[in-house]
């Protein structure tokens, strides 16, 4: 069984009456959306068309919103809706960065996300769903597409319906008769400054980085707000410094460098900045003294959950490291530099991990390009190189990293992007990203100079490293900083294309 909708856009008038009594039998808060009408208007004076198009979950055939949640809060019924506990929900926010359709929003009083339900509650008492009911012209059309007599599935056989977002592979139940192409395809038309009715919510001060049709305007829509801010961004380098720190640390030993700083340095390092990252996890959750459901109700299929283990394992397995260099007898090799090798590994892990929860996250095409596995372990050793040259700890082995890292990031920046990749949506995001500053440099392909300036000053720290480690200490923050705004570009890039 599989509930959806059938909308005949031909009919639909514009009249809001299916998200104000979708409000109402729901409970939806100001700034909250369960279904809404965006308006698109294509033609100039006095020839001009205005199209609606009802916009709301899809109940998908293959969720990305329930793969991606760590606490099973969002579930596929066996009816095909797809529904949230609001209780089990701990308010990360991945499910509305997975669901391609801006279909979920946040209810701050809740500290949890929620989204049209099919009315469920209605339709187990044989009522149907509230905004079926209150539509003057009829039309909402909801049915069961698996079943080959229901209304919807007959309309399905004898038109052509189309869908929001096909290629995303989600399986839309949500299908439209007459929905114009402009309105279904976001971001194609030009956004006013401000809606018909209402002022346009965090609207970018940056250009539209993309051609729009012409004569289309969008001039009424829902604008979500950007979910991952900040903390997100910083939880990239945190986490980048504790995974790196582990994957350097062998190599100390091995290039004869570990004389040159506390034994126990890179393991302190990993630890300290794997609790910061725990504790930017926690913080950013809407209801953070509920993270210890990613344990007592885990999703295995999130990478939120699995990203969660292997920082409890990295946690762990430094904690050990330390323990058994601080017991070790003296004059004995011991334990620390062969389990050093297997942390380099957990470390890679809790670099990278990242890459496959960005690919969960289906509706953002940016940090599903391929790629971002690489540029993540190339970032960390960079971030934790730049950070034992922080700390005074610039070797000829931290500096190499540092180099190496560096010029990786350098050289990942030029690979160019499969044509599969290049989705409406990545080359949104793209533009976005590529147009940001950071300080006086722009994030654009064409900031070539910058790699043989970096090339100079780190051949001259390479040099002047040995004998002088504090020399390193300005580049080495300066590095960490510029990845934060680097980081912090690319993951707001990622939420500004609009999906709806
Ligand atoms: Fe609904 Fe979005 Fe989840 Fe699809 S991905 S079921 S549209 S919330």
């Amino acid at each position: 069984m599989q509930y959806g909708f059938v909308i005949d856009q031909d009919a639909c008038i514009g009249c809001h009456a299916c998200t104000v009594a979708c409000k109402a039998e729901n409970d939806v808060p100001v700034g909250g959306f369960r279904t809404s009408v965006k308006y698109v208007e294509v033609g100039k004076f006095p020839q001009v068309k205005r199209s609606f198009l009802v916009q709301r979950c899809n109940h998908c055939t293959n969720p990305p919103c329930v793969a991606i949640c760590p606490v099973n809060a969002l579930t596929k019924r066996a009816d095909g809706i797809v529904d949230v506990d609001r209780d089990a929900c701990i308010g990360c926010r991945a499910c509305m960065q997975a669901c391609p359709y801006d279909a979920l929003y946040l209810n701050e009083d809740l500290g949890a996300v929620e989204k049209c339900h099919f009315c469920a509650h209605r339709i187990e008492k044989g009522l149907q769903p509230a905004c079926v009911t209150v539509c003057p012209v009829g039309a909402i059309i909801p049915g069961d597409f698996d079943d080959p007599e229901s209304r919807v599935s007959l309309i399905r056989k004898a038109k052509m319906l189309s869908a929001r977002r096909p290629e995303q592979g989600t399986g839309p139940n949500v299908r439209y008769i007459g929905a114009s192409e402009v309105a279904l395809k976001p971001g194609s038309a030009e956004k006013p400054p401000q809606f018909i009715w209402s002022q346009r919510r965090d609207a970018p001060a940056e250009p539209w980085p993309v051609p729009t049709e012409p004569d289309a305007r969008e001039v009424l829509n829902s604008e979500p707000k950007i979910e991952w801010g900040w903390p997100v961004a910083l939880y990239l380098v945190t986490k980048g410094i504790a995974g790196g720190a582990a994957m350097i640390a062998p190599f100390l030993g091995l290039f004869g460098a570990a004389g040159k700083m506390p034994w126990w340095a890179p393991e302190s390092i990993g630890l300290v900045f794997m609790l910061v990252t725990v504790f930017l996890l926690i913080e950013d959750l809407a209801k953070p003294m509920h993270f210890y459901k990613l344990f007592t109700r885990p999703n295995w299929n999130s990478w939120l959950v699995k990203g969660g283990i292997v920082l409890t394992i990295f946690g762990g397995l430094s904690a050990l490291i330390l323990a058994l260099g601080l017991f070790k007898p003296e004059g004995q090799v011991g334990l620390v530099e062969p389990l050093r090798w297997l942390n380099a590994l957990v470390g890679a892990l809790v670099s990278g991990y990242t890459a496959f929860l960005f690919k969960q996250c289906k509706g953002r095409d940016l940090w599903e390009a391929d790629g971002l596995l690489w540029h993540l372990l190339a970032q960390s050793v960079t971030a934790a190189a730049a950070l034992f040259c922080l700390v005074g700890m610039g070797n000829p082995v931290t500096v190499g990293a540092l180099i190496a890292g560096a010029a990786s990031l350098g050289v990942l920046h030029f690979v160019p992007v499969r044509d599969r990749d290049r989705t409406e949506n990545f080359l949104q995001a793209q533009g976005f990203f590529l147009q940001t500053k950071i300080g006086t440099v722009r994030i654009a392909k064409d900031s070539t100079w910058i790699i043989p300036l970096l090339a100079l000053a780190t051949l001259g720290l390479l040099i002047l490293a040995p004998p002088f480690p504090a020399i390193c200490a300005i580049p080495g923050a300066v590095v960490i900083y510029y990845l934060f705004l680097y980081e912090r570009a690319f993951v707001r890039a990622g939420q500004l294309p609009p999906l709806s």
